[in-house]
């Protein structure tokens, strides 16, 4: 949507990483949440079946949530062109869970709603990883605002509406000077979602058949941009 941002100082590699997501027109933070997600699913792919500390954190309850019991099988496939370890971690989750379900089936109605309100939380390591990243994220892009560099790239990023809100929360919560630095960013980020607002607008209204020729590629790209917003903007390409 944006112009590109001047090449933004960075001083290790997780920097380097948000600042190639915001140059990308990229959420930052959706972006780290993703690495994290494919690292921990690698990880667990190539070493989970056989670590025993995760093993032994199974027994007790530890589980998957359904994305990451399929991003594991996919990761898996993907690296050995088979599920073997992903069968042998999932048989230990349902060995526990059924353990769980046949002690709940016997006992009486009230012990069973505690019980399930328990099971629905699958206590999945990959989205603990997952909220690490995020909240590492958080902090570090709160910190690199101070940078005039990076303010205005963080003012003029594609940030999702969600992680926007996430962020806005932090700084909220921070010190008055990085309420202050952060009052400007989140100025030029309405100023950024208004105009695709107007411009979306344009494209709703030029979507019917007698209207379509009149679509510009800049309403377009506004119809993208949107999904993106609420989606959250995640790496397609990254499968390494
Ligand atoms: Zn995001
Ligand atoms: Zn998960």
């Amino acid at each position: 949507m944006s112009g590109q941002p001047a090449k933004l100082p960075a001083r290790d590699f997780e920097e380097i990483r948000l600042a190639e997501a915001l140059e990308r027109g990229r959420c930052p933070v959706c972006d780290a949440r993703q690495e994290s997600a494919f690292a921990a699913l690698r990880g667990l792919a190539r070493e989970g079946a056989t670590d025993r500390g995760l093993r032994a954190e199974m027994d007790r309850g530890l589980g998957f949530c359904q994305p990451h019991s399929v991003g594991l099988s996919k990761m898996e496939l993907l690296q050995t062109s088979s599920q073997l370890a992903t069968a042998v971690l999932l048989d230990a989750v349902l060995r526990r869970r059924l353990g769980a379900l046949k002690k709940l089936f016997g006992a009486d109605a009230a012990a069973q709603g505690r019980g399930l309100a328990d099971l629905a939380d699958p206590r999945c390591p990959v989205c603990a990883r997952v909220s690490e990243a995020s909240r590492t994220a958080v902090d570090r892009l709160l910190a690199l605002s101070d940078d005039p560099a990076w303010s205005a790239a963080l003012g003029a990023g594609e940030l999702c509406l969600s992680d926007l809100c996430v962020l806005w929360a932090a700084a909220a919560a921070g010190p008055k000077d990085l309420q202050a630095r952060w009052s400007g960013i989140l100025a030029a980020q309405l100023a950024r979602l208004e105009a695709l607002q107007k411009t979306l607008a344009e494209y709703a209204h030029n979507s019917t058949m007698d209207r379509r020729r009149l679509i510009t590629k800049e309403q377009q790209e506004a119809g993208a941009a949107s999904i993106r917003l609420f989606g959250g903007s995640p790496d397609r390409d990254r499968t390494r």
